[in-house]
């Protein structure tokens, strides 16, 4: 289905984003890995995708947080490829604290790694992307890019503020080909969460098993974890067909966390 297509997905050498290349390659498209991560570990990421799905794939990494080099990532891939279709926005970090003790350099990060680095991308791939007739953005948003938490401020507002960008990025190249859309997973069990987990089990004392049950109790109703696989198939979807009129628009994966 994506033979032919280059596609970049940035923090992919973890969690939702290798989910995501993964199924991307598996489809067919050529990967540019993006991320942070040990240098060997990233190389047998990168040289399995390559074994397991045949594709082209190769590793940029470019650091999100800084909008230049974002800028540079799309142009190195038009450079390399002579193409850019898909642009997954995935990378990612959390912190959390009450918002008054909240570290100023913890904002500045997670408002540029989560939500301007999506800016740059996109605004870096749009002219591309229309002078193809063809383009896929998916900004990887978040229950909380639609429903609030204590002690997120900084991601509640990044995740919102991507939200909103892909409102107006779906307007703007409606009709070109190009789509842009938000996925809002719930809880995936990756590093991430990980990290939650074992503040909850610490703070309250209990097992992290017992931390687990009681984070996905709290906010999503299926009790169980979205996986990265079904993500993949839900950005793999929106470079269908079938999603050709679905723009500027926030897809809820989260079992059932928002309907609440
Ligand atoms: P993760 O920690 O497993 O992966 C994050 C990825 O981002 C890694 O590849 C990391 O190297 C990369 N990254 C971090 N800082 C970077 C930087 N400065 N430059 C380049 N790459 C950088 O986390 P994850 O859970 O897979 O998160 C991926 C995305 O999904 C994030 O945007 C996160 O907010 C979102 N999300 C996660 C969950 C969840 O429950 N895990 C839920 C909703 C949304």
């Amino acid at each position: 289905m994506l033979k032919g297509k280059v596609a970049i997905v940035t923090g992919s050498t973890s969690g939702i984003g290798l989910g995501i290349a993964n199924e991307l390659a598996r489809l067919g498209a050529d990967i540019i890995l993006n991320g942070l991560g040990d240098a060997d570990e990233i190389e047998a990421t990168r040289s399995g995708l390559v074994r397991d799905h045949g594709v082209r794939v190769v590793y940029d990494g470019a650091d999100m947080s800084d909008g230049e080099a974002v800028r540079e990532l799309i142009a190195t891939t038009v450079e390399t490829f002579g193409r850019v279709d898909i642009l997954v926005n995935n990378a990612g970090i959390q912190f959390t604290a009450p918002v008054e003790e909240f570290p100023p350099a913890k904002w500045n990060a997670i408002l540029a790694i989560n939500l301007s680095a999506a800016f740059h991308g996109i605004a870096a791939a749009v002219p591309r992307m229309r002078k193809q007739g063809w383009g896929r953005i998916v900004n990887i948003a978040s229950a909380h890019g639609l429903v609030g938490s204590p002690h997120k401020a900084a991601y509640v507002a990044a995740k919102h503020g991507l939200v909103g960008l892909t409102k107006v990025v779906g307007l703007e190249t409606a009709g070109s080909g190009v789509t842009c859309n938000a996925i809002c997973p719930g809880w995936v069990r990756t590093p991430l969460v990980e990290k939650q987990i074992s503040d909850i089990a610490a703070e309250r004392h209990i097992s992290e098993k017992e931390a687990t049950k009681e984070l996905l109790a709290e906010k999503q109703p299926s009790l169980t974890f979205v996986s990265p696989a079904q993500l993949g198939g839900t950005v793999a979807f929106l470079c269908s067909d079938a999603a050709s009129q679905i723009t500027g628009a926030a897809i809820s994966i989260d079992g059932g966390w928002t309907a609440l």
